[in-house]
């Protein structure tokens, strides 16, 4: 699916329509040191440690995909509610 990068749009701080640039979120890198993954090392520590069933095969087969607002007037950002789809692809319009 082709994600045009620029789009006129509603901007909830300007509240009217105004350009917008687009961009994919990216989930940043995980930290070994929060408090959730030292939980869940914890809990597969030792005999019989697997509290849940490892995934055989993944349930969906798309992921979804993120796109991040830019308001090029006050620059507020916001995130879209994310898609499914197979493919992306940010062109020019
Ligand atoms: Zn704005």
């Amino acid at each position: 699916m082709n994600i045009p990068k620029t789009m006129r749009k509603y901007c909830p701080k300007c509240k009217t329509h105004t350009e917008q640039k687009v961009s994919i979120y990216k989930p940043g890198k995980r930290r070994g040191s929060a408090r959730g993954e030292r939980r869940h090392a914890e809990r597969k520590h030792g005999y019989g440690g697997q509290k849940f069933p490892k995934l055989a095969k993944p349930a969906k087969v798309t992921k979804k995909v993120t796109t991040i607002m830019t308001c090029t007037v006050c620059k507020k950002k916001y995130n879209k509610l994310g898609i499914r789809i197979k493919k992306f692809e940010l062109v020019a319009a």
